[in-house]
């Protein structure tokens, strides 16, 4: 049998965490023959740690043959011992009347500190997804507090963004949506990242052919991928939370497992690809093999796309001026 791995997830007690532990128990993220230790971390707020109680209960209640272990945690340093995997869920909400700088530092001290104890604790090759908003920032705060670790392993979650396109995109076509390849989201997990499908195909035809509709493009698909979480609150009373936990294990899966030569979109530092500056946690299209992502190059960037390149890439440059001051 396969030696455990172990997979932190914070803000466990959460809605994202509630619909996200019970599937990597059950093998949907690395594997139905892999056995996994989940180590849960939650603030040390007392009616958080008896709501992850609660959690625990109903996840030993599921008798996974797959979970092996389980333990609860307040403190990173503990939480993050000798992990393999992290999905970085609990983050700092916006609260009334608070500012995009508050939010912003709110969430530094978190990541600077998960950061520091994932450089500290976590197996070195340890891959980190981050979920908790401003998902791309934080993961940028997390790499640049651990300087030990290669800047590789931190990524951020663009992928519910590209699900959202994808079957936008099939829904436009009537065609199935699992026949869709080669779509990319540029960018920042926020309204302005760029939903592209100019390389995308279905069952081999150019899915911009089909449509043919650039209008619908710029203002019916990209605004509407751009605004679903606030459509989804807006209908649920609840922000999207199965949705985001079902991306997140899109994405921990395929980095792990590979992706047999599709593209993905995944958070990922730049090293300078497509005029992108190094280290922005920038959403772009790779492939995954042997637990590597690799970012597919040489497309071709027209007017259209180099000005929503940019745009969703200097909210990121604001993003990352608004915390320079608190990474040492
Ligand atoms: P959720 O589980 O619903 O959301 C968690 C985070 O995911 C939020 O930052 C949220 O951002 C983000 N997110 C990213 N993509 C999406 C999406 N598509 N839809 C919805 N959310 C998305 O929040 P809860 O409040 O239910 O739970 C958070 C938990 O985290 C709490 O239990 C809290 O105690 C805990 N927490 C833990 C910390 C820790 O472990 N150190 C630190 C801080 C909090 P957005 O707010 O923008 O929707």
């Amino acid at each position: 049998a396969k030696a455990p791995m172990r997979v932190a997830v914070t803000g466990a007690a959460g809605q994202i965490g509630y619909s996200l532990l019970f599937r990597i128990a059950n093998g949907d993220v690395l594997g139905k023959d892999q056995p996994v230790i989940l180590q849960l971390l939650e603030i040390p707020d007392e009616k958080a740690q008896k709501a992850l109680q609660g959690v625990m209960m109903e996840l030993e209640d599921c008798a996974f043959p797959l979970l092996v272990g389980m333990t609860a945690h307040s403190d990173p340093m503990t939480a993050f011992k000798d992990i393999d995997i992290a999905f970085l869920v609990g983050a700092r909400p916006r609260g009334p009347g608070m500012e995009r700088k508050d939010l912003l530092a709110a969430n530094a001290q978190i990541f600077t500190a998960q950061g520091k104890a994932l450089n500290a604790v976590a197996k070195r090759t340890v891959k980190v997804l981050v979920v908790g908003n401003p998902a791309n920032t934080n993961a940028y705060i997390a790499m640049k507090s651990a300087p030990d670790l290669p800047a590789k392993n931190f990524t951020a979650m663009l992928r519910l963004d590209h699900n959202r396109a994808l079957s936008q995109l099939a829904a436009k076509m009537g065609k199935p949506v699992g026949d869709i390849e080669k779509l990319v989201v540029w960018g920042n997990h926020s309204p302005t990242m760029y939903p592209d499908h100019r390389f995308a195909t279905v069952g081999g035809e150019s899915v911009k052919a089909l449509i043919n509709d650039p209008v619908w493009n710029k203002e019916v698909h990209i605004p509407t991928v751009g605004k679903r979480g606030a459509a989804i609150i807006e209908a649920r009373g609840l922000s999207s939370a199965a949705s985001a936990a079902n991306a997140a294990i899109d994405h921990m899966h395929d980095w792990v497992l590979g992706t047999n030569g599709k593209w993905v979109t995944m958070g990922v530092p730049s090293n300078g690809e497509y005029g992108i500056p190094k280290d922005v946690i920038y959403g772009f299209p790779v492939t995954c093999e042997n637990g590597e992502y690799k970012i597919v190059e040489g497309l071709e960037i027209d007017e259209f796309s180099r000005e929503r390149m940019d745009h969703t890439l200097n909210e990121l440059l604001e993003e990352q001026a608004g915390v320079k001051h608190l990474l040492s």
